[in-house]
């Protein structure tokens, strides 16, 4: 340990003498030399004299060495010293004329750091510019690294130029701008490694990820590793701090070993509070491991090179560089080998840092820089034999709730995360009685991309600060286009995929049409058969002529909304439309639920002999909701907020949001505690009770300020009775011209937040939530340093008590906080009483007001929220339960019309086309191979967490291999089938499996 030391005796005019050893060493023709900091501090008096230094120490020679003359006040001045080899005391004496100081100084050799320094350029999609300009300045930098790769070929080792291609969006834009052939000069550099591609396709919001869509975010590097031969195993997520569990095992699955969060602790405070090792390995519940590297500078993040001089001079880096290597032996740093990244938001690439490396390695032995990748980086890590620690649990991210900018877009993307690979699955299965020729993967492969690229963390493609209007609605239009143009993508391979349905049947009787389940097990739901005479009645019978619904008339568009039971796992029934003056009977075998609706001065009281709730009649509030069969109170809300109350809450930072600018109390996470903001007396509510098409009874309570309507919420329950039904529309024309949200009083300006309570009455309940890949208690295992402050919910929360237990299912909303709004608190720990959630809505001061105008807001946001109780009997198996009707209220069936003009392979009727048993499992998708469009790849997630076995065999379909895969694809290894093409599956908790079935015994890919 090398020590400071400081004297400052009294009368003596030598002051606050200090000498710091530094962890630097010059070249030297004598041999290397130890740099040490010298500091005095001398009384006027002695203004210039000579100072006379002498050293000496047990085992090295001793030296005197003539100092420069003294000034009066604070003399610094840089000593060189033989490096030594072994740790000594030595003694310092400071001589000025008559007066001297000397003591002892315990040094121990050099540290002898190593640098890697990555260049790269941080990539926002928007926030700089429109993203087509981001694009061609990130081609034109592939370029000039390709250059200066060239030019520096020749340069020391260290020195020679090296880049890193941040995102696989970035060559994915390159080759789009330059045509695939640049692709053959690009190879060389990708494959020797000075140019790295890291594996992720954007730098994506993890936790808000779809489970398949996170998978698909490591599919084109890893399609770019397959056929280009280059190493891909290192994946980076820059500006985002922190990232989920979920993600470890799918990037180890994809065969990444290395990681990198550049973690931007603006308005996040990682740093100020984590104890996580640098690097550390992340190991998942499912077993897997990925060494996980993080930046501790707690504001420059992937910026951090540009604060020690490197791409300045080499003596800017002289002063900068052994301070900080110099904190970080302080800090308890183990390593000798430091990770470096020196980036900008879409900036272009620099030289400088080439050119002060090599000068920096030409004057100093130590500390060595070069220029390095991450890739690099972490291979050297390894081959030093250094001791990389594990920890596991949750880096739950903080900067998730941006997406509450956009809530209408959220809702969107949400629910393509689970129609994407219905749509997807369902055309994979439907593929084999189909002649037609398939670009399936291309097409999902764009509509991932353009989600993903939504997902990501710069959001809407906004610029930050616009100059040119023009530029601004530019980046906007490119921005939003993402997420809109996902969903037009999905929207024709909808058509296409029912279209193609419709042609698979051999003979089917006239009117007839089938549902096709995607899911892993049978099922029932509502489905929507189109074309028929509006007003006219009809009946639907099965295959076999049973009558499944009598008397249901086409609504305005000529659909027959219908509920389909029965219909096979991974599979099809199909059915046929009658008149109902023709089908021969008389009566509809449709579950109708006891429901009654019962009226008094103050309140509205829905019942349904299962579920009752008590609305009141001024206030539009819930008063009561109550689980009649067990007698037992979900709440009556006497004691907290009414259960599905619209609340505007405003946080009360010390410091206004600036972006770009360091505020200390941001990257601390000092809290600005929320108040609830009052609405305006003005604001009116009517309630009442109404019917829907399909004779449900329902609670309509409309919000309005003078006469505009801003909110309309309606409540009923679910088609089987057990589920409470909680509809949200806010009506963007009513919100700007009743002027409510300027009309709150705002009154700190800070951020603010329109939220829906959801309290019951548990007793400290655990709250449990699907995350992306998996499920988690929040609060249990999260690394300290993540946030505690909201979660990004998928399809399902659970609150649950010794006794008691609540569903959420949150259809359209994304970020929920739990036991209380938590805006900008900044929780460094998970909040003990936790029996509310708080779901966000969207900013209550201006509904992202940059995009007013654009089109994309001038639309009603609706969301949409079910409940469910547990209670006795049921709890043992109520995650189970909230799993399975949590895929299948995300997962629509999908009904089409049987076109009997065409032949095609299968049998009206019933039948299962895939099938997997196994409890907790999930089929995540099914797909044509990336590689070879004739091998089938079909993934497999467990839910619950647990060990488990599974049984997979594919009934209606001819392959005779059958191989266990990468993530992305790769065969590793050959699985012998039972018989039948079945396989016996083994599952660790969370585990996905990707299975390929094939025709060719391929060769096992590269990963
Ligand atoms: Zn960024």
């Amino acid at each position: 340990m090398n020590h400071s030391v400081k004297q400052t005796p009294a009368h003596q005019l030598i002051l606050n003498l200090q000498v710091v050893p530094l962890p630097l060493v010059a070249r030297h023709e004598e041999g290397p030399k130890r740099v040490f900091d010298l500091n005095y501090e001398v009384d006027a008096t002695l203004s210039g004299m000579h100072a006379i230094l002498f050293v000496s120490g047990e085992s090295s020679e001793k030296f005197s060495l003539q100092l420069p003359q003294v000034k009066s006040g604070i003399n610094s001045v840089e000593i060189k010293l033989p490096e030594l080899e072994s740790s000594e005391t030595q003694v310092w004496q400071l001589k000025i004329g008559n007066n001297s100081k000397d003591f002892k100084l315990d040094v121990d050799p050099v540290r002898q750091w190593h640098l890697h320094i990555s260049l790269h350029s941080h990539t926002d999609l928007g926030f700089t510019g429109p993203i087509s300009e981001i694009a061609a300045i990130h081609a034109d930098n592939t370029d000039q690294a390709m250059a200066l790769m060239e030019d520096t070929a020749h340069w020391p080792s260290e020195s020679q130029f090296r880049w890193t291609m941040e995102i696989s969006w970035q060559l994915e834009q390159y080759l789009a701008l330059r045509g695939p052939e640049a692709i053959d000069k690009l190879k060389k550099f990708l494959r020797s490694g000075q140019m790295e591609l890291a594996a992720m396709y954007a730098g994506e919001h993890v936790d808000a990820l779809g489970h398949e869509e996170a998978v698909r975010a490591f599919y084109l590097a890893a399609k770019y590793r397959r056929e280009l031969k280059i190493p891909v195993d290192t994946a980076m997520l820059c500006d985002v701090p922190g990232s989920t569990e979920g993600l470890v095992q799918i990037m180890a699955k994809a065969g990444i070993k290395n990681f990198i969060i550049a973690d931007n602790n603006f308005c996040a405070p990682v740093l100020k509070r984590t104890d996580l090792p640098r690097p550390f390995n992340w190991k998942s519940q499912s077993g897997d491991e990925i060494t996980t590297w993080y930046t501790d500078h707690p504001f420059f993040a992937y910026i951090e090179g540009r604060n020690y001089g490197i791409s300045e001079s080499v003596s800017a880096a002289r002063k900068k560089l052994p301070l900080r290597l110099l904190e970080q032996e302080k800090a308890g740093y183990a390593h000798n080998l430091l990770h470096v990244q020196y980036a900008f938001d879409n900036f272009r690439l620099e030289f400088r840092p080439a050119l002060v490396v090599r000068e920096w390695n030409e004057k100093w032995e130590w500390p060595k820089l070069e220029l390095s990748t991450p890739r690099r980086f972490f291979n050297a890590l390894r081959s030093s034999g250094a001791h990389i620690p594990t920890r596991s649990g949750d880096f739950n991210e903080w900067w998730t709730s941006t997406f509450n900018n956009y809530p209408v877009e959220t809702s969107i993307s949400k629910d393509l995360h689970d129609r994407i690979p219905t749509i997807e699955t369902l055309s994979s299965l439907f593929t084999p009685w189909n002649q037609s020729a398939d670009s399936q993967n291309e097409a999902f492969g764009k509509i991932y991309h353009n989600l993903l690229a939504w997902d990501e963390h710069s959001g809407n493609g906004q610029i930050w600060e616009a100059e040119d209007p023009e530029k601004e609605k530019q980046a906007l239009a490119e921005g939003y286009g993402f997420i809109y143009d996902a969903q037009a993508e999905l929207d024709i391979q909808e058509k296409r995929l029912k279209e193609k349905i419709g042609r698979s049947f051999q003979t089917a009787p006239e009117n007839s049409f089938v549902v096709a389940n995607s899911l892993t097990w049978e099922r029932g739901g509502e489905v929507a058969l189109e074309d028929w005479k509006p007003g006219e009645s009809y009946c639907i019978q099965d295959h076999s002529g049973e009558s499944q619904a009598h008397g249901i008339v086409a609504n305005t568009h000529g659909d027959i909304i219908f509920r389909a039971s029965s219909v096979p796992a991974l599979g099809y029934r199909t059915f046929t439309v009658q008149h109902q003056k023709d089908c021969g009977c008389n009566h509809s075998p449709e579950l109708k639920t006891l429901q009654s609706v019962v009226k008094t001065e103050d309140s509205i009281t829905l019942t349904n002999g299962v579920l009752e709730i008590e609305v009141n009649s001024s206030t539009g509030e819930i008063e009561r909701f109550e689980h009649l069969s067990d007698g037992k109170i979900l709440d009556n809300f006497t004691h907290s907020d009414p259960l599905g109350q619209v609340q505007f809450w405003e946080s009360q930072l010390a410091d206004s949001v600036q972006m770009g600018r360091y505020i200390r109390s941001y990257y601390e996470g000092v809290p600005g505690q929320p108040v609830q903001l009052k609405l305006p007396e003005v604001c009116d509510v009517n309630v009442r009770s109404y019917t829907d098409s399909r004779g449900m009874e329902g609670i309509e309570i409309i919000y309005s300020i003078e006469g505009q309507n801003w909110l309309t919420r309606n409540l009923s329950f679910d088609a089987r009775g057990k589920r409470l039904v909680l509809s949200y529309t806010f009506h963007h024309e009513g919100l700007f011209s009743s002027g409510l949200l300027d009309r709150l009083d705002h009154s700190s300006g800070t951020p603010s937040m329109i939220y829906i309570a959801f309290p019951f009455s548990l007793d400290s309940a655990r709250f449990n939530y699907e995350s992306t890949g998996m499920s988690l208690e929040a609060g249990k295992n999260q690394f300290k340093g993540s946030n505690h402050d909201f979660y990004a919910i998928h399809r399902w929360a659970l609150l649950r008590d010794r006794d008691t237990a609540v569903a959420i299912y949150p259809a359209s909303s994304l970020i929920a906080d739990p036991g209380e709004p938590a805006l900008m608190r900044f929780r460094s720990e998970y909040p003990k009483d936790t029996n509310a959630l708080y779901f966000r809505v969207m900013p209550s001061a201006g509904w992202s007001n940059r995009s007013w105008g654009m089109g994309y807001l001038e639309q009603n946001l609706k969301l949409h929220f079910e409940i469910e109780g547990f209670m006795g009997s049921e709890l043992a198996s109520c995650t189970e339960q909230v799993q399975r009707y949590g895929a299948e209220r995300a997962t629509d069936l999908l009904a089409s019309k049987i076109d009997t003009s065409t032949i095609g392979k299968l049998d009206c009727g019933d039948r299962q086309l895939v099938e997997l048993l196994g409890e907790g499992l999930e089929i995540s998708t099914i797909k044509p191979a990336e590689s070879h469009s004739d091998d089938l790849i079909i993934r497999i997630r467990e839910t619950m967490g647990r060990d488990t076995q599974g049984r997979l065999s594919l009934p209606g379909y001819d392959y005779q291999y059958i191989a266990e895969c990468a993530i992305t694809e790769e065969i590793q290894v050959w699985i012998i089938s039972e018989s039948d093409q079945k396989v016996k599956l083994d599952f660790q908790p969370f585990e996905i499996k990707t299975i390929r079935y094939s025709n060719h015994q391929r060769e096992a890919g590269n990963t």
